[in-house]
Formats: structure tokens, C-alpha cells, sequence
């Protein structure tokens, strides 16, 4: 039923007029309906009111903007921006922003969908949003990409704000970003806002451990599994696809207690050796050369590890016990899940993973761990900052990080423990969990009627 109506959803925005609604339709609506395809297959698992599966078909809001931006050359182009209110019913919507030349209304939608049970499973007081930009930012200048970040805000300082819907990074935007987005909508309120934005820099109300959150939080999620799932550190190989703020951590962290990180991969393609890779220094070659083909072509690596290159497709198809794809998504699809060995499948991106490619992997006994609990490590720590923001009191790194491992542990064991009892994937355990929060709050709310 549900899926019947994400498919016209699209063309019918709930509470959008009619002439919004064309300059917002994206060019397919398939990664909102496989969004809430998830939904549909958790709901046989659950026994909730008519009201709340109403509430959940629909995204409360949302803004389709332009955003002029001056470029150096002195001409003026003009860039398309999307702000997704999903739901808001557990607390403010909350959500990253994300600038990438693929961002269209149908995937701020899907992650702002994502964020909703993401935040519901890790029990934080939030509802889910996400924004976006259609834009290459690796083809701006510094002073370009602030101009966009400030225009970003112009437009949508009215639909966002520290009780409403709270912004964060996401794929290519960074603490930099979020310290610009902070101080534009400060500026516009005429007040210092500091909990309109996550994942700022320190000097202005971040929160220590922000930043290497989201692969923290994942690293939590294996190691909490570890035991359950017979996994030794030293006998077991990783891939991580994805070398980002999430996939170069958790590459890291796992490399550190042992784990044999066999390949890493970037957009431009990756590097394997069998024997296992040393990430801590790859990492730092990545920082300084930004790209993953420098790091394997500089001397320095090559002269301490053997590797072979690989393409991203490749690295997926690796016989590895876990694979962690922490790029974007629809990467495993119905395409290639066949070709996937790794028994274990840790969702750091969102959305890697298609429906279609779940239910393949399912025969094939491959067990994926989803995206709403394992990358949540990020916004938990948002949620800490703004927590901080609000109370003044700024924690220390390591209280960040015994309060993330508290979340990510006991809502991990909730999750499996569902999948145990009811013989559920432990995606639909997720989703089940987190539906049984909104639910309560969706009841407890009540309709106005
Ligand atoms: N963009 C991150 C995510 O997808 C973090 C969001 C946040 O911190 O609000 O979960």
C-alpha cells in the first residue's frame, strides 16, 4: 500500500502548492519508493495505529530553492538547493546538507526519510530532515563555495531554526561549511545561533569527537557485534568503499585492533593487498593529496606496501568477511549483489544498499546491518552538541565518547535482539524498533480531530 503511494508520491508534494510542485519534481522518483519499500516490509512487524502509518507516507515539508551565486569571473550563476522536513513528530527535524552534482529532490527526500528512523533507533529527540545542493564543489573556490553556503541560508533561513529543523554535514560539506551556515543564519536573526548548525568547528560551539563520529559510532556497531557474530579481529578482512569523514575512520579504527583492512577505495578507485593494509598511513597520505590515486601513486606508500589497484566495482566483489561501503548510495543493487561474498555487510553510507539487491542477499546468507544504526554515530554526537550548545557546558573527548558507545552499544543489542526473536533481517529489526518510538509519539500527540 505504501509503496503503491510513494510511486505517485512525487507528483503529489503534501502541502506544496500545485506551482511548487513542478520546479521540485526530480527526474525519478526510485530512491524515495525504495525508501519506503523498508517501511512497508517493517509494518508486517508492527501493530501501530491507521494515524501513524498516515503520518510517516507523507514528508511534512519541504523547499526547493535557487541560489544566485556571484562567481569569481563576475558572472552569476544559479544553483538549485532542497531542504526536506521529513517528519518532526519525536522532536526538531534533523539532517545533514549535502553538496554533490546527483543531489535531486528524490534523494534529499530518501535521506531525509533515513534520518527519521535513524534518529528514532538511537532514541534521540529529534525527527529527520536533510538538505542538498546540485553542485560540483570541487569545481568552486573557497570564497565561491561560502558565497553558495551563505545564499543557502538566505533561502531557507525561515524553514529551519535550533527548535524546527537543524543542519549538519553531510557527503562533501564540512565543519567550515556548517561555521559559515552558523553565522549566516546569526546574522539574519540578529542573534548568535549556535544550535541551528551541527558539526561546527570547535572555536564556535562544536562538539569535540564531531567529526570522527560517524566512523566511531560504526566501529562501536562491529565491535558490539564481534562476539555474536564470531569475528576475530586478526582473522577477519575488511573493505572499505569509501574514503571519506566516516569510511577513512572506520577503516582506522577497525585496522587498529587488528582487523586485516584488505582494500579502501575513493571515487577514482582503490588499492588491495591481501596481506592488509597499514590505513593509518594511507590516511595521512589521502589528507595531504586528497585523492586516493595520489596516495597510490606517491613513492612513499609504494615503497611500504604492496597493493594491486582496483575499481570500486571490484573492491565490492572482494572475498572478504566484511565489507563496508561508506560512499553513497544504491551501490549494491540488484545489478551486482550477486557477485557480493562478504558474509557481513555494515551500511556506513546511506542507502548503499537497494531493496531488490537486500533480497538477494538474503539467499545468498549475506547479513547487512543497516544504515539507520550503523552510521548513526553522527548525528548522536550532533545531538550532544546541540545538547551543549543549549546548555553551555561544553563535555570532554572522552565523555563524548563514552556516551556515544553507551547509544550505539545498547541500541545495537535492542536491534539484533528483535531480529533473534521475530526471525527478521536486522534492517526491518531497525525499522521495527525505530516505528515503535514514533508510533508512541505519534499517539501520544494526538490529531487535533
Ligand atoms: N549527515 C549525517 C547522517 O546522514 C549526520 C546528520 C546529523 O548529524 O544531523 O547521518
Amino acid at each position: 500500500r505504501l509503496r503503491s503511494h510513494a510511486q505517485t508520491q512525487s507528483r503529489e508534494y503534501a502541502r506544496i502548492s500545485p506551482s511548487q510542485q513542478d520546479s521540485l519534481v526530480g527526474t525519478d522518483d526510485q530512491l524515495f519508493s525504495d525508501a519506503t519499500h523498508r517501511l512497508t516490509t517493517a509494518l508486517e512487524h508492527v501493530d501501530l495505529p491507521e494515524d501513524v502509518l498516515e503520518t510517516l507516507k507523507y514528508p511534512k515539508a519541504q523547499l526547493g530553492v535557487s541560489i544566485p551565486v556571484r562567481m569569481d569571473n563576475g558572472e552569476l550563476k544559479i544553483f538549485q538547493g532542497y531542504r526536506v522536513r521529513y517528519d518532526d513528530t519525536r522532536g526538531p527535524a534533523k539532517g545533514g546538507v549535502r553538496y554533490h552534482p546527483g543531489v535531486s529532490i528524490d534523494e534529499v527526500q530518501s535521506l531525509a526519510f533515513w534520518m527519521t528512523f535513524k534518529c528514532a533507533a538511537l532514541n534521540l529527540p529529534f525527527g529527520g530532515g536533510k538538505g542538498g545542493i546540485t553542485v560540483d564543489p570541487k569545481s568552486l573556490s573557497r570564497m565561491e563555495l561560502e558565497r553558495l553556503s551563505r545564499g543557502y541560508i538566505d533561502a531557507i533561513a525561515d524553514f529551519i531554526g535550533p527548535d524546527v529543523d537543524i543542519l549538519a554535514p553531510d557527503v562533501y560539506t564540512n565543519p567550515m561549511i556548517m561555521g559559515w551556515m552558523m553565522d549566516q543564519y546569526s546574522i539574519i536573526k540578529r542573534q548568535i545561533c549556535r544550535g541551528v548548525v551541527t558539526g561546527k568547528p570547535l572555536a564556535i560551539g562544536g562538539s569535540v569527537g564531531r567529526n570522527t563520529a560517524t566512523g566511531m559510532g560504526a566501529f562501536f556497531v562491529i565491535e558490539a557485534m564481534a562476539p555474536k557474530l564470531e569475528l576475530i579481529p586478526e582473522q577477519t578482512t575488511v573493505a572499505v568503499q569509501g574514503f571519506g569523514n566516516a569510511g577513512a575512520v572506520v577503516a582506522e579504527l577497525l585496522n587498529k585492533v587488528g582487523y586485516k583492512v584488505v582494500a579502501v577505495s575513493d571515487s577514482q578507485g582503490g588499492i588491495y593487498a591481501p596481506q592488509g593494509l597499514d590505513i593509518a598511513s594511507i590516511r595521512k597520505h589521502k589528507d595531504a593529496s586528497r585523492s586516493m590515486k595520489a596516495v597510490y601513486c606517491d613513492g612513499s606508500v609504494c615503497s611500504i606496501i604492496e597493493h594491486d589497484t582496483i575499481t570500486n566495482e571490484e573492491l565490492l566483489a572482494l572475498d572478504v568477511d566484511v565489507l563496508i561501503p561508506a560512499a553513497l548510495e544504491n551501490q549494491i543493487t540488484a545489478d551486482n549483489a550477486q557477485q557480493i561474498k562478504a558474509k557481513y555487510i555494515f551500511e556506513v553510507a546511506n542507502g548503499p544498499v537497494t531493496s531488490a539487491a537486500d533480497a538477494i542477499l538474503v539467499e545468498s546468507g549475506t547479513t547487512v546491518f543497516p544504515d539507520i544504526l550503523v552510521n548513526a554515530g553522527g548525528v548522536t554526537v550532533s545531538y550532544f552538541e546541540w545538547v551543549q550548545n543549549r546548555s553551555g557546558l561544553y563535555w570532554t573527548k572522552a565523555e563524548v565518547q563514552k556516551q556515544l558507545q553507551q547509544k550505539m552499544v545498547e541500541e545495537t543489542e535492542t536491534i539484533w535482539q528483535i531480529a533473534q526473536t521475530k526471525t527478521i533481517s536486522v534492517r526491518t529489526a531497525a525499522y521495527v524498533h525505530a516505528l515503535n518510538r514514533i508510533g508512541e509519539a505519534v499517539t501520544a500527540k494526538g490529531t487535533r480531530d
